[in-house]
């Protein structure tokens, strides 16, 4: 599938879910309510109707109306930070394509169902996925900053479950009892749309556990909303024993401005390393020049691109899908233009593969 910050959420509904969604107090019941964070601030300040953002781009009012008919099924959500990297009066901006609804996505395509993975047997207790050796990934809360058109979590927007009162104990429990297991990864939705406390309340305790190593986020904010790259978040990865690793989503240049650049090197201060996932999207990135853009860009913010997905053929993002013919070649165009760190593996998502399948 895609990155997997957005991972399977919605086949299963975490169990931590339906917090921290910028509201405010992100506290857990326990801990202490503290006034909300710039960034929680301008999390809850994101554009929600399509009215306003066609309005700030300078865009044809005609878009308004197919896009709230679309916004009912799966809302719209984009921070004014990543609108302001948006080129006004274009509606074909590769930013504005990943999030403004259109039309299309109602369309019935066939081979596009609701669930391209098909990974349930993945889920080994609540919130936990174990698919891959040594890994296991941690549905962290089904909240993100962003609502990507072509993700897979479209189909349940209303997932989010209310979140038990033990908190995380269970996942803890089954990552303590397999000492296999090496990384952690977070992933969600988003799970930097956690509070710093919620996070250091699950960070903490895997560190505890000897045979854990790393622990990776899979997350969208640093380039959505990099003030989320708080002083807190920063000391929480710094001082862990465990090696922190960030994987980020970006799928097009535009997205990185100075500020996303600032939150990369407080991030790298940190010490986490960092890379990069993308999707690759029909109208967004299915150029080389834009992918090769991308890669040389995301290394001067210091972070090497590590996945380029194929889409997933979920319902309503067939107009995004690019063939695998097409990413075969734009691939190899890649491989000739950049230095092979800078050539992400082109993977796709199997149901059932015991890892990604790498195309190239
Ligand atoms: C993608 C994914 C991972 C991470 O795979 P890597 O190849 O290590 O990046 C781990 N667990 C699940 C369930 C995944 O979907
Ligand atoms: S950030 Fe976008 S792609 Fe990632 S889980 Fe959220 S909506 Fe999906």
């Amino acid at each position: 599938m895609i990155p997997t910050e957005m991972k399977n959420l919605t086949h299963f509904p975490s169990p931590f879910a339906g917090e921290d969604k910028g509201r405010g107090g992100a506290a857990s019941p326990g801990t202490e309510i503290t006034a909300p964070a710039r960034w929680q601030h301008e999390l809850a300040q994101a554009i929600s109707d399509p009215a306003e953002l066609i309005r700030l781009l300078n865009l044809d009012p005609a878009l308004i109306e197919p896009a709230r008919a679309v916004a009912r099924q799966f809302s719209l959500r984009v921070p004014r930070g990543y609108v302001a990297r948006m080129r006004p009066g274009d509606p074909h901006d590769p930013l504005l394509r990943q999030v403004l609804p259109l039309a299309a996505e109602g369309l019935t395509v066939l081979g596009f169902g609701h669930d391209p993975v098909g990974d349930r047997a993945a889920a080994v207790a609540p919130g936990v996925l174990h698919k891959y050796r040594g890994r296991v990934l941690l549905t962290t809360t089904g909240a993100c900053a962003v609502h990507c058109r072509y993700c897979f979590r479209r189909h349940f927007p209303y997932a989010d479950e209310n979140p038990t009162a033990d908190g995380w104990r269970a996942a803890l429990a089954y990552v303590a009892e397999d000492s296999s297991i090496r990384e952690v990864i977070l992933s969600g939705g988003d799970p930097l749309a956690l509070s710093d406390a919620r996070l250091a309340g699950l960070v903490e305790p895997l560190a505890e556990l000897p045979h854990v190593q790393r622990v990776r986020l899979h997350t969208r904010l640093p380039v959505v909303l990099p003030s989320r790259v708080t002083e807190a978040l920063c000391r929480l990865l710094a001082d862990t024993r465990l090696q922190s690793v960030v994987v980020v989503h970006v799928n097009h240049p535009n997205e990185i401005d100075s500020a996303v650049i600032d939150a990369m090197r407080r991030l790298r201060d940190a010490g986490a390393i960092l890379l990069n996932q993308s999707v690759l999207l029909e109208g967004v990135n299915d150029d080389a020049d834009v992918l090769c853009a991308l890669s040389e860009t995301l290394f001067a913010a210091g972070v090497l691109p590590y996945y380029v997905h194929l889409l997933d053929r979920v319902q309503g993002a067939a107009h995004f899908d690019v063939e695998e013919q097409v990413a075969m070649r734009l691939w190899e165009e890649l491989r000739l233009r950049l230095p092979g760190y800078l050539v992400p593996r082109l993977v796709r998502e199997a149901p059932g593969a015991p890892a990604k399948t790498m195309l190239r």
